[in-house]
């Protein structure tokens, strides 16, 4: 029996800090406290308890939640249906401000914005927004750092600072929609349709706090922000529990599978956490994903010069994609975007071309991944949180 067998919840934190990840945690972990309790981390009961301890009745809370991820307001002056002198203290006590602005970056004439946040025990944490012409999309982080250690990811590098709260995960999307809504993105106003968990951080190393947060972005006001399900995807880097524990829920979110490598060999190279989950493991579950949600899986490939990006790759890819059928998957090949000072550089053009032929010549649907936001960092795997002068 293998070590997979022995601890089937291997993978899956309950938060906070405990579980399978502790043993890539950041040297200053142990400082670290809680974040504040905010209303997006409370049951609806703790929510009115919260109310009755400040005086406020019961009705008053749907009111917030009204205001929260109806109207994406936590300021009291916006409280206009509570008496003015409850306003601020409503206010105060559920909505302690989580994600504080450091600075933003601006590229593709003021689509894509890059946010570097400060959190309350001053980690600090990214997310950037994309706005294309049909849909706008956030990428969010889930914890602070990674604990997944990537030889080729700028978050890799980090480790893993800590977990991060429901209410620090959704407060990424609460301020994000407010912008579209309020025209602050270039383009005028719209609205946030797609959020995708894959910024800094392994998702499933955080399951509780990102479910919750999945659940609060998907339902409808005033228990959620309305953004569907269906344009919400949770990536994992392959943690075959958190995969299996998500099909069971019931709830048709994409999941993204960051594969990067066709066999175990080089997957145990480029992505150490396949020693703990194999390629097999990881795509079995992947599929039993798939029939289990009818949703596509996404398989993400990162394509590293002359390390994962030749012919043969792409074949075995697609053998071992095709060995479970037809398009149940879709590969996403990401041109990688080189951190610095690392051995690890971007495919050739031509490799790249001739690496999505293959898979199409196989009958496997892929697409060429849009960097977008690459001039500020922003692109997958170089979400490294630094602040700059
Ligand atoms: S590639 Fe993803 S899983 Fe690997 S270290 Fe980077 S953020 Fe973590």
């Amino acid at each position: 029996m293998n070590s997979v067998n022995e601890q089937p919840e291997t993978g899956i934190t309950p938060g906070g800090t405990s579980g399978a990840f502790r043993d890539v945690l950041s040297k200053d972990h142990a400082r670290r406290g809680k974040p504040p309790l905010h209303f997006a981390d409370m049951s609806d009961d703790e929510r009115i308890a919260k109310a009755e301890e400040i005086g406020l009745p019961k009705f008053r809370v749907k009111q917030l939640a009204n205001h929260y991820y109806g109207h994406f307001d936590i300021d009291a002056e916006e409280f206009s249906d509570f008496p003015a002198a409850r306003r601020a203290d409503a206010a105060e006590t559920f909505f302690p401000e989580l994600i504080h602005e450091v600075t933003r970056q601006v590229a593709d004439e003021g689509e894509t914005i890059k946010t570097l946040w400060r959190l309350f025990d001053g980690s600090l944490i990214e997310s950037v927004l994309m706005r294309y012409p049909t849909r706008t999309t956030l990428c969010i982080s889930s914890q602070v750092g990674c604990g997944m250690g990537c030889p080729f990811c700028a978050t890799g590098q980090l480790g893993l600072t800590r977990n991060m709260s429901a209410g620090e995960i959704v407060e990424q999307v609460r301020v994000a929609a407010k912008a579209m809504r309020d025209g602050d993105v270039a383009g005028g106003p719209g609205r946030l349709s797609n959020i995708v968990f894959m910024g800094m951080g392994e998702p499933m190393g955080n399951y509780r706090s990102v479910l919750s947060a999945v659940r609060q972005i998907s339902a409808m006001p005033p228990e959620g922000f309305g953004i569907s399900a269906r344009n919400i995807t949770v990536s994992t880097v392959g943690v075959v529990p958190g995969i299996r524990k998500l099909a069971a829920e019931g709830i048709p979110v994409r999941l993204a599978v960051s594969l990067h490598a066709p066999s175990d060999e080089l997957r145990d190279e480029l992505v150490p956490m396949n020693k703990r989950f194999n390629t097999t493991q990881v795509l079995d579950a992947a599929h039993d994903y798939y029939l289990a949600t009818k949703r596509r899986v996404s398989i993400e490939y990162a394509l590293m010069r002359g390390i994962n990006d030749q012919a043969e790759h792409a074949r075995l890819l697609a053998k071992r994609l095709n060995h479970y059928g037809d398009d149940w998957a879709h590969v996403n090949p990401i041109p990688l975007n080189p951190i610095e000072g690392s051995k690890w550089t971007a495919s050739k053009p031509e490799d790249e071309r001739r690496f999505l032929e293959i898979l199409r010549n196989a009958g496997i649907t892929a697409t060429l991944r849009d960097t977008r936001g690459q001039d500020i960092d922003g692109a997958c795997g170089q979400l490294a949180a630094k602040e700059r002068d």
